[in-house]
């Protein structure tokens, strides 16, 4: 039993140390770690208002309440993984592309050491070099994403990538098998119906937000892991949940999930291979009182952890 664990709250108050995620301890050698939290601070691939390369420090630091067990999945992830806070990688705030190239190469260490990285956004562009870096090592995986957004758009203003192609091209690069690919929360007003020929064409199942909310979070957990099969990657967009809860994001829409929806949601996933996740889009100059978004996210990311302790 000797995985590291957080900073104990009855010898250190919870809001001293500096901040790392749930104050785990901070190290950059992985080996023997299983999870590695990863900060990736880029919001270049951000089309509206920007500002989530600020995303990691926030929910690293609402990240301090968080206990170490949870009651709903019976788990302590410290107890069963060796998880660390691996810090951020040093991504070029200018030129998406060299940008790219940064992400892929921090996340391809996470994974050389034998550790699944758990990467804290920055924007949903950041999902494209990570699933390469991850496909590198595991082949085509499964994917759910919880998003209001498809972000299977080709191009934005002649340029391939931003936040809203990253599961085009992951799609098209064959770092995702679209037959285990599985999106969760969709909404908003679209450009038209052609949004969706993408997912027909290649398979790709969508549950609309009013199909979640119509059935309930059982039944669709159901439907999301009737498609998910072998190794799997987990990508969550904040935007999911609705601004109601989670303010603080870059292209918010209205109608999503609740706070409560999206924890059980995740707990749904328990037992899955999951070989990799990200949380992305959490923008804290947009955030509400109470910085209510990072410490969402921040749970969000706790409910992941205990999801992987219960493969263990
Ligand atoms: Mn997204
Ligand atoms: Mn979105």
């Amino acid at each position: 039993m000797d995985h590291p664990q957080p900073r104990s709250s009855f010898v250190s108050p919870r809001f001293a140390q500096p901040a790392t995620f749930m104050r785990l301890p901070h190290r950059e050698d992985l080996a023997g770690v299983d999870v590695a939290i990863v900060g990736v601070p880029y919001d270049g691939g951000t089309s509206y208002r920007v500002g989530s390369r600020h995303g990691p420090r926030a929910i690293r630091d609402q990240s301090s309440l968080i206990r170490t067990y949870s009651y709903f999945q019976d788990v302590a992830p410290f107890g069963r993984l060796t998880v660390v806070d691996a810090g951020d990688i040093d991504v070029p705030p200018v030129g998406i592309e060299q940008a790219y190239a940064v992400i892929e190469a921090g996340i391809g260490r996470v994974l050389a050491a034998g550790a699944a990285p758990m990467a804290v956004g920055g924007d949903h562009s950041i999902s494209l070099p990570i699933l390469r870096a991850v496909a590198k090592r595991h082949g085509p995986v499964g994917l759910v994403q919880f998003d209001s957004h498809i972000d299977t758009w080709p191009e934005y203003f002649g340029g391939k990538y931003f936040h809203g192609s990253s599961f085009y091209w992951a799609v098209e690069e064959g770092l995702v098998d679209p037959t285990r690919f599985v999106q969760v929360g969709i909404r908003g007003p679209g450009y038209g119906p052609d949004d969706f020929d993408f997912h027909r064409e290649k398979g790709i199942t969508v549950i609309l937000i009013d199909q979640v909310k119509a059935e309930g979070v059982d039944r669709t957990i159901d439907a999301v892991r009737r498609v998910l099969s072998g190794p799997t990657y987990v990508s969550f967009d904040i935007d999911a949940v609705d601004p109601a809860y989670a303010p603080g994001t870059g292209t918010p829409e209205v109608g999503g999930l609740t706070s409560h929806e999206a924890q059980r949601l995740l707990r749904g996933l328990a037992g899955l291979p999951i070989v990799g996740c990200d949380l992305v889009e959490v923008s804290p100059a947009f955030d509400g009182p109470g910085q209510i978004t990072a410490l969402l996210a921040a749970n969000l990311l706790f409910e992941l952890l205990c999801v992987m302790a219960k493969r263990i």
